[in-house]
């Protein structure tokens, strides 16, 4: 259920002014621009979204349209849940000593995963994704968990309608890397973060592994190191959403330091490092060659993922 208190943290995606709501519509204070409440999921888009960023939001619609089937979505989250949700949480848990009445925000939300666990650690947990099928699937979630500290915001988290100084916690698996402008969306991360707020994002690791698969791709299926490492970092990473559509970067360590004080981080508030998370190359029959092709993926050269700890 929307509460007319959520409004005092919303503002206009375009000008960040506040938000007065009246019969379903919002209205922003200086510009006049009107955004709809369509059920209880404000959607605060943009009149001057990216193009590309537009083209990839209907590309993502139709995606989590395939996931609306109930009993499919509950396998999803299942082998989420079995498989990733505790290398994520061994990540998210230790930022705070205690979630009561922290307010966490997830860009690039999808099924809200991670959202829902924070929720039940007593924290206001809100959700931004620009896919409506996207947030209908979370909703579909925290309902069946019975969950109702949480708002779900349709959005663009390139110009996201919260205030400054909102959240204790950020998080974005896998989101960042998706935008042209980088900076600018970590800056929007810089943001909303109140003082002293965490934002913890993952994106791809820039090294010999994603050098080589792309290139790979599709035309070598005898190179099964590179083949699991890139579907590794698609499908399971990026939770299947982001393989075809719109962009994708990869960044050295060093890339995101610069890219995160650019943004207004200060230097000694970013730690960036190796994301560790399962790797399972279960494609991999033969017992031997899963080993070599394990100890291989370990290896900095061709491990997947790196994460960035950034503290305003
Ligand atoms: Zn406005």
């Amino acid at each position: 259920m929307f509460k007319k208190e959520y409004v005092s943290f919303l503002c206009c995606p375009d000008c960040r002014a506040s938000l007065s709501i009246k019969d379903k519509q919002f209205t922003c204070s200086i510009c006049k621009n009107e955004y709809p409440l369509i059920g209880s999921i404000p959607v605060l888009v943009s009149s001057s979204m990216a193009k590309d960023v537009k083209l990839s939001r209907e590309k993502w619609d139709a995606e989590y349209k395939k996931t609306v089937d109930k009993d499919k979505a509950r396998s999803l989250k299942k082998n989420f849940k079995n498989i990733y949700l505790s290398s994520t949480m061994s990540y998210i848990e230790k930022l705070f000593d205690s979630y009561k009445n922290k307010k966490y925000l997830e860009i690039g939300c999808g099924p809200f995963f991670i959202g829902q666990e924070i929720a039940t650690k007593g924290a206001f947990v809100v959700g931004i994704d620009y896919s409506m099928n996207a947030l209908k699937l979370a909703k579909f979630y925290l309902d069946e968990e019975g969950i109702d500290n949480y708002l779900l915001v349709c959005g663009d988290i390139a110009k996201m309608p919260f205030k400054d100084n909102v959240f204790d916690i950020l998080y974005g698996g896998g989101v960042i890397e998706h935008f042209k402008d980088t900076v600018g969306v970590v800056k929007e991360n810089h943001r909303v973060l109140k003082k002293g707020g965490v934002a913890f994002n993952s994106v791809p690791k820039l090294n010999l592994g994603s050098l080589t698969y792309r290139q790979m791709w599709g035309n070598i299926p005898s190179a099964p190191v590179l083949k699991q490492i890139a579907e590794f970092v698609h499908i399971k990473i990026l939770k299947g959403k982001r393989m075809i559509y719109g962009y994708e970067y990869s960044f050295t360590d060093s890339q995101l330091r610069k890219i995160f004080a650019k943004a207004g981080f200060r230097r000694e508030n970013i730690d960036v490092g190796r994301y560790e998370v399962p790797l399972l190359l279960e494609y991999i029959k033969n017992k031997s060659a899963r080993k070599i092709a394990m100890a291989v993926a370990q290896s900095n050269l061709f491990w997947p993922a790196t994460y960035i700890l950034s503290r305003k």
